[in-house]
């Protein structure tokens, strides 16, 4: 086997790992007795480990020194990059280093957990703590990063700085404050969704329908429910979704599931040679969320897929056969400032994004102590959204992020939004017909569009590379997707 052959065989030893270790999470969030969770959390551990010894060896090490750069075909020189890259973010960890961040946030989501119950900050504070000074001498093994936090940044979003950041990020805050001003300043009197029952069957059977149409291959994949909705990959043909039936709030699990079924259609449009390689992923956590909030926004709150879709949504909830497609589309287009990420509108979600972006950067800084952060918080909120929370539940303990030591991880939701902006516009000046197609029940010109741009290429591209690629410039702009949010809700002021 040449050198080619045997790096392709190490990479893909360690994706088959990497599958087996997301069917035991899979497992773990969707069916594990509660009994089993401390078993399970070891199982997970071992294999962690073995991940990383298999990703840094020498052999590996040896192997990417050797091979030149311009082996093989596109495709390969493209697998040699991106196994290069994984290396050295890998080897440049010392392990000792890589196990105290593990250990020390699975002791931090417990105590977090703890704290929610509780409404205790003081509970998450030390954990927090720690866990921060650890994330700074990781990123302090990338002295090529500019600041700690573009170190981090990087690993969810590869080449993008706080540098650039910055401007865009002033824009949204500028921009969204006003328009979100604008709009509670004018707006008329909402309609209500009618009282009555959605029973948890029938949302289930029109989740699961909608995601069949929207593409989602059931044959390479399933729907299952859980509380907090993720998407994960289990190895070559096994995308999975997941979504939360949540009472009181009838309409959440489809779109929920929608949403999912966008990071989904990513993953199942990946060509297939990619298999078992790193180049089975998306090109970054930002193109990623453009994927999933483009389906869950752009195309599941626009008219002509309600004008196809409504009927069906009719006949499952008779509470909604008196409610006009009009009055239905202005319920669930309409901005309210609130206390929850997960549940922001689309006008008010990069607000915050942008808090929790200038919180965390000051603690990686050392400009903001973690002791401060619920006042901070609460500041925040009532500066960009006008709402302050009454507790820190509903305050800066409602992420998973920071416990579990996800760090600059943020603002790829709100580089998610701006990337799906600029798509939009893009496809709707190359695909005149997709509107009228959504409005006949024609979900495949869209997903065949998505797939053709973004979703084959998978990892082969950088995102700044398939950004130049889709819109001939690296460089992401706020200004579609403002424009966007303008002509959808500015016509009230
Ligand atoms: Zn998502």
């Amino acid at each position: 086997m040449d050198q080619l052959g045997r790096l392709k065989q190490l990479l893909s030893e360690i994706s088959d790992l990497h599958a087996i270790a997301e069917l035991l999470q899979w497992d773990q969030q969707t069916m594990l007795p509660s009994g089993a969770a401390p078993g399970r959390a070891e199982q997970l551990e071992t294999l962690e480990r073995t991940i990383h010894r298999r990703s840094q060896s020498a052999a590996l090490g040896r192997l990417l020194d050797k091979i030149p750069e311009n082996t093989g075909s596109p495709e390969d020189q493209a697998l040699l990059r991106r196994a290069r890259r994984d290396f050295r973010k890998h080897a440049a960890i010392p392990v000792a280093l890589a196990g105290k961040i593990a250990a020390t946030s699975a002791r931090a989501t417990a105590a977090w957990l703890q704290a929610r119950e509780t409404d205790d900050f003081r509970i998450l504070a030390p954990h927090l703590e720690k866990l921060f000074s650890l994330k700074r001498e990781y990123a302090g093994c990338f002295p090529e990063a500019e600041t700690p936090y573009d170190a981090l940044l990087d690993l969810y979003e590869e080449g993008m700085t706080t540098r650039e950041l910055d401007p865009l990020f002033a824009e949204l805050r500028r921009e969204q404050t006003a328009l979100v001003r604008a709009w509670s300043n004018s707006a008329a009197p909402l309609p209500a969704l009618p009282p009555g029952s959605f029973p948890a069957t029938r949302q289930r059977a029109l989740s699961r329908r909608v995601a069949i149409a929207l593409g989602y291959d059931t044959a390479h994949g399933r729907l299952d429910e859980v509380e907090h909705p993720f998407t994960i990959t289990i190895g070559s043909g096994d995308v999975r979704i997941t979504t939360a039936i949540k009472p009181g709030q009838p309409l959440s699990a489809l779109f929920s599931t929608i949403h999912e079924c966008g990071h989904a259609l990513y993953e199942q449009g990946i060509n297939p040679a990619f298999d078992r390689t790193p180049l089975a992923d998306g090109a970054s956590l930002g193109f990623h969320e453009s994927q999933s909030r483009f389906y869950e926004n752009q195309l599941a709150r626009s008219k002509p897929f309600w004008e196809y879709f409504y009927p069906a949504l009719q006949r499952s909830f008779p509470a909604v056969r008196s409610l006009a497609l009009e009055d239905f589309m202005r319920i669930i287009n309409n901005v309210e400032p609130s206390l929850i990420r997960t549940e922001a509108d689309e006008a008010t979600y990069n607000l915050h994004i942008l808090l929790r972006y200038e919180l965390e950067r000051g603690i990686l800084d050392q400009t903001v102590r973690v002791a401060d952060l619920p006042e901070l918080w609460r500041e925040k909120m009532r500066e960009y959204l006008g709402v302050i929370p009454e507790t820190d539940r509903d305050g800066v303990l409602q992420d998973i992020h920071w416990p579990g030591g996800d760090f600059g991880y943020f603002p790829t939701y709100a580089l998610g939004n701006l990337i799906a902006g600029e798509l939009r516009e893009k496809m709707l000046r190359e695909l005149p017909d997709v509107e009228a197609a959504i409005r006949n029940g024609d979900f495949q010109l869209l997903r065949e569009y998505l797939r053709r741009e973004i979703h084959r290429f998978g990892a082969q591209f950088t995102p700044r590379e398939l950004h130049l690629r889709l819109f001939g410039t690296e460089k992401i702009s706020a200004q579609p997707y403002l424009r966007y949010l303008r002509g959808k809700f500015s016509h009230a002021s």
